[in-house]
């Protein structure tokens, strides 16, 4: 079968095992349980638009999960289904980012592409952050500066509560001269940012506002 679950979705029933394993470990009342377990059903049924019945058996495992251990092994069982992010190499960011001189490239060996949405490294000397993500189907390249935050806050991308720093796109203003300011708070750790996104129309909607 192909995979058919994004890295977003993957969280989200990720999460929602979370949720199950807290209901069967705080609650005993069976009826609650068994709400519980069809509420999930239908929160992971409904991320996807048409689900083959060989992808609900691949998922209806869920309402078996109690404990850690059975969800550990759903989630590995899952991970084979992740649809990948498009495979990149410093061939290919280096394309998406001609006009910069020193880039720097991210360590590819600590990416596992089905566990990103969007591909995002810090070069911290230059207080800059590279973002690659899908944009009307082809994959663009954003870079902004980034500045590291003292305190913690919510990221745009991910919503969750993170350390994070401000990302400015580098845009040029449609008048000579004038310069766009787009900003926002987002996860200094892209990959914990990739881990923690649940929902992509964040990073969409982000990705809509740092165009250019
Ligand atoms: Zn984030």
């Amino acid at each position: 079968m192909e995979p058919f679950i994004r890295n977003d979705q993957y969280n989200f029933i990720s999460y929602q095992t979370q949720v199950l394993i807290n209901g069967y470990a705080t609650v005993n009342d069976l009826s609650v349980l068994q709400a519980l377990k069809g509420l999930v059903q239908d929160k992971v049924t409904n991320l996807f638009d048409k689900l083959s019945p060989s992808q609900q058996t691949v998922l209806k495992p869920i309402e078996d999960i109690r404990d850690t251990e059975h969800a550990e092994d759903y989630l590995i069982g899952l991970k084979s289904y992740v649809i990948p992010f498009p495979t990149v190499n410093d061939h290919a960011v280096r394309k998406l980012f001609p006009k910069v001189k020193k880039l720097k490239t991210p360590d590819w060996e600590d990416i596992d592409f089905r566990d990103i949405s969007y591909l995002g490294w810090n070069d911290y000397g230059q207080e800059r952050k590279y973002m690659i993500a899908e944009y009307n189907g082809e994959l663009k390249g954003f870079r902004g500066t980034f500045k590291n935050s003292s305190k913690k806050g919510i990221c745009t991308i991910c919503n969750t509560f993170s350390s994070i720093g401000f990302y400015m796109s580098e845009s040029k203003g449609s008048a000579q001269g004038t310069f766009v300011k787009k900003g926002n708070y987002i996860c200094q750790d892209s990959d914990e940012c990739n881990d923690k996104l649940k929902n992509k129309e964040k990073l969409d909607d982000f990705i809509l506002r740092i165009n250019h």
